[in-house]
C-alpha cells in the first residue's frame, strides 16, 4: 500500500481536476452508498452482531436504516442543496448580485467510534461526498468485522480515486493525523478528541468533534413513573449501554427513586422475560477492556446495587445493573458509563439537580421528565447541553432536522440531515458587479473630502 502521504496527495490531486464538483459525480456515490447498504444488510448486521452481539433490530433501526433514511433524503434534496443562496442586500449593493456558493473542502478525514460502526462513518462519508468532498475513511479498529467489511465493500461501490478506507490502530491514526487536511471529523472520547485538535491545529483544518460524556437525567415527582422507567431502560440497555446519548445517571428525590426502582424492576422483567444474558434483544460489552472498566465500576459500588450486577467474562456479558443512594462523589460518577449501568443519585429538588448539571462539564444530552412547566423551563433556560430531551431518551437523534452534536467537552459542530452537507461545505461569499456606472462610485474613492463626508 501506498504511503499515507501518498495516499492523501493522490486525492488531493484527483480533487483538483474538480471531478468531484459535479451533481452528477456527487448522485452517482450517493447511489453508490444506497447499494452498498441495500445489497449487504444481512452482511452488515452479522459484522454488528459478531462485533458487539448487536440485536438484528438494532442493526436495522440505528444502523442500516437509520443511515439509508438520511441518505435517500440527501438523494432528494441534493440539487436544492448545490443551489448558490442568494442573500438579502442593502441599496448599496441593489445592482449586484451577493449569495452564498457551497464549496467542498477538498479531502476530508473521517475517523469514526465502534459504538454505531456503521451510522458514525457512513453518515459524514456520504455527507462529504454529497458536498463534494474526497473522503479518507477510517473506521474504529475496536469494531474489527465491520472496519474489514468497510474496506471490502467501499471500493466495490464508490470512486476510488477519491474514497479510500485505512484500517488500523492508535498507530496509524496518529500517522494519518500527521497528514493535511481539508476538514477533520472525528467521532470518539474527548481525551482522543482533543489529540485530534491539537494535529488539525497545525494546518489550521476545520474540525468538526462528536464527542461524549455523562448525560444526565432528572426525574421529577409526580410522572408515569412506569413510563419514565421504559424509556430510561430502553435508553440504558440500547447496544448495552454503550451509546454517546444513553442517559448516564438519573437524580431524583429519594421517594422518586423508590416508585423508579419498582417500576424498574417491572419493565426489565418485561424487556429481557428469560434473563438480559439469554436473550436475543441485549448486546454485549464491545471487548474485555470495555467489560473489565464497568465490571470494575460494578464491583466498587457492590453495597449500591438495586438491580443486576451480574457478569460473565466468557462474553462480556454485564446485566442491566440500576446502582441506589448513589454519591456524586462515588466512583460510578467520576467518568462516562459506557455500559449498563444506571446510578441513581437522590437529590433534593430540580435546583440541586441543575446546581450539580452547571458545576461540571457540558454534556452531550440531557433528559428531564416531568409535567411541571416551571421545571421544564428551569432547566432549558438554566443549564446547557448538545441536546435536550423532555420526557423521553436519545429519541432526539432521530429527528433529522434537529443538530446533532455536542457542546464545550461533548464537541463542536454538529451533523445530520442537511446539516451535515453543510458541514461538509465552505460557504463561500460572492459579490457580483457590473463595471458599469464608475461615477457612482468615486465616492467611496479618495481624497476623503469634507463634502464627501457630508460637510
Ligand atoms: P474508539 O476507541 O473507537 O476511538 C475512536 C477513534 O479514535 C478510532 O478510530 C481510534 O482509532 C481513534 N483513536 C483512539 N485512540 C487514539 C489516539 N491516541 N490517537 C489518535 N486516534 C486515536 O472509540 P471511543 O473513543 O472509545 O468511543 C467512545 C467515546 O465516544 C465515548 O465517550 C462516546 O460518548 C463517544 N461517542 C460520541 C459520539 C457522538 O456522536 N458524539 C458517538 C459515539 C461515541
Amino acid at each position: 500500500m501506498a504511503s499515507f502521504t501518498e495516499l492523501v496527495n493522490g486525492m488531493k490531486t484527483t480533487f483538483r481536476t474538480g471531478k468531484t464538483k459535479p451533481y452528477e459525480w456527487r448522485r452517482q456515490q450517493l447511489e453508490g452508498v444506497l447499494k452498498l447498504m441495500d445489497e449487504n444488510r444481512e452482511e452488515i448486521a452479522a459484522a454488528l452482531n459478531k462485533d458487539l452481539h448487536k440485536p438484528k433490530l438494532e442493526a436495522v433501526v440505528f444502523e442500516i436504516d437509520f443511515c439509508r433514511n438520511d441518505l435517500v433524503d440527501t438523494m432528494n434534496n441534493l440539487k436544492e442543496w448545490m443551489k448558490p443562496e442568494k442573500v438579502k442586500k442593502s441599496l448599496l449593493n441593489l445592482m449586484d448580485t451577493a449569495y452564498i456558493k457551497k464549496e467542498p473542502y477538498g479531502v476530508a478525514l473521517v475517523i469514526g467510534a465502534w459504538n454505531y460502526p456503521i451510522q458514525l462513518t457512513i453518515l459524514p462519508l456520504f455527507g462529504a461526498l454529497a458536498a463534494g468532498n474526497c473522503v479518507l475513511l477510517k473506521p474504529s479498529e475496536v469494531s474489527w468485522n465491520t472496519a474489514q467489511l468497510l474496506e471490502k465493500l467501499v471500493p466495490k461501490y464508490l470512486d476510488n480515486d477519491c474514497v479510500k478506507v485505512v484500517n488500523g490502530g492508535v498507530t496509524e491514526t496518529t500517522a494519518l493525523l500527521k497528514e493535511r487536511y481539508d476538514y477533520i471529523f472525528y467521532t470518539g472520547n474527548t481525551f482522543v478528541g482533543k489529540i485530534v485538535m491539537k494535529a488539525a491545529s497545525e494546518y489550521l483544518t476545520p474540525v468538526t468533534l462528536e464527542l461524549g460524556g455523562k448525560s444526565p437525567v432528572y426525574v421529577d415527582k409526580n410522572c408515569d413513573y412506569k413510563a419514565v422507567a421504559n424509556r430510561l431502560i430502553w435508553g440504558k440497555t440500547c447496544n448495552a449501554g454503550q451509546t454517546c446519548i444513553a442517559p448516564d445517571y438519573v437524580m431524583c428525590t429519594k421517594d422518586v427513586q423508590e416508585e423508579l426502582l419498582q417500576n424498574m424492576k417491572t419493565t426489565l422483567g418485561e424487556f429481557f422475560p428469560d434473563d438480559p444474558s439469554q436473550s436475543e434483544s441485549y448486546g454485549r460489552m464491545v471487548n474485555s477492556r470495555h467489560f473489565q472498566r464497568v465490571k470494575k465500576m460494578i464491583d466498587s459500588n457492590q453495597d449500591s446495587i438495586a438491580i443486576g450486577g451480574d457478569t460473565n467474562e466468557k462474553d462480556n456479558y454485564i446485566s442491566p445493573t440500576i446502582l441506589k443512594d448513589v454519591k456524586f462523589t462515588d466512583s460510578a460518577m467520576n467518568e462516562e458509563i459506557f455500559g449498563p449501568v444506571l446510578p441513581i443519585v437522590p437529590v433534593k429538588d430540580e435546583d440541586a439537580a441543575i446546581e450539580h448539571i452547571v458545576s461540571g462539564e457540558k454534556p452531550l444530552a440531557m433528559y428531564v421528565f416531568s409535567n411541571d412547566k416551571t421545571v421544564k423551563d428551569k432547566f432549558r433556560n438554566s443549564t446547557s447541553s448538545g441536546g435536550l430531551v423532555i420526557n423521553d431518551t436519545m429519541m432526539h437523534a432521530g429527528v433529522m432536522t434537529l443538530p446533532f452534536g455536542g457542546v464545550g467537552n461533548s464537541g463542536m459542530g454538529a451533523y445530520h440531515g442537511k446539516l451535515t452537507f453543510d458541514t461538509f461545505s465552505h460557504n463561500r461569499a460572492c459579490l457580483e458587479r457590473e463595471l458599469k456606472m464608475e461615477s457612482l462610485q468615486s465616492i467611496r474613492y479618495p481624497p476623503y473630502t469634507q463634502k464627501k463626508m457630508g460637510n
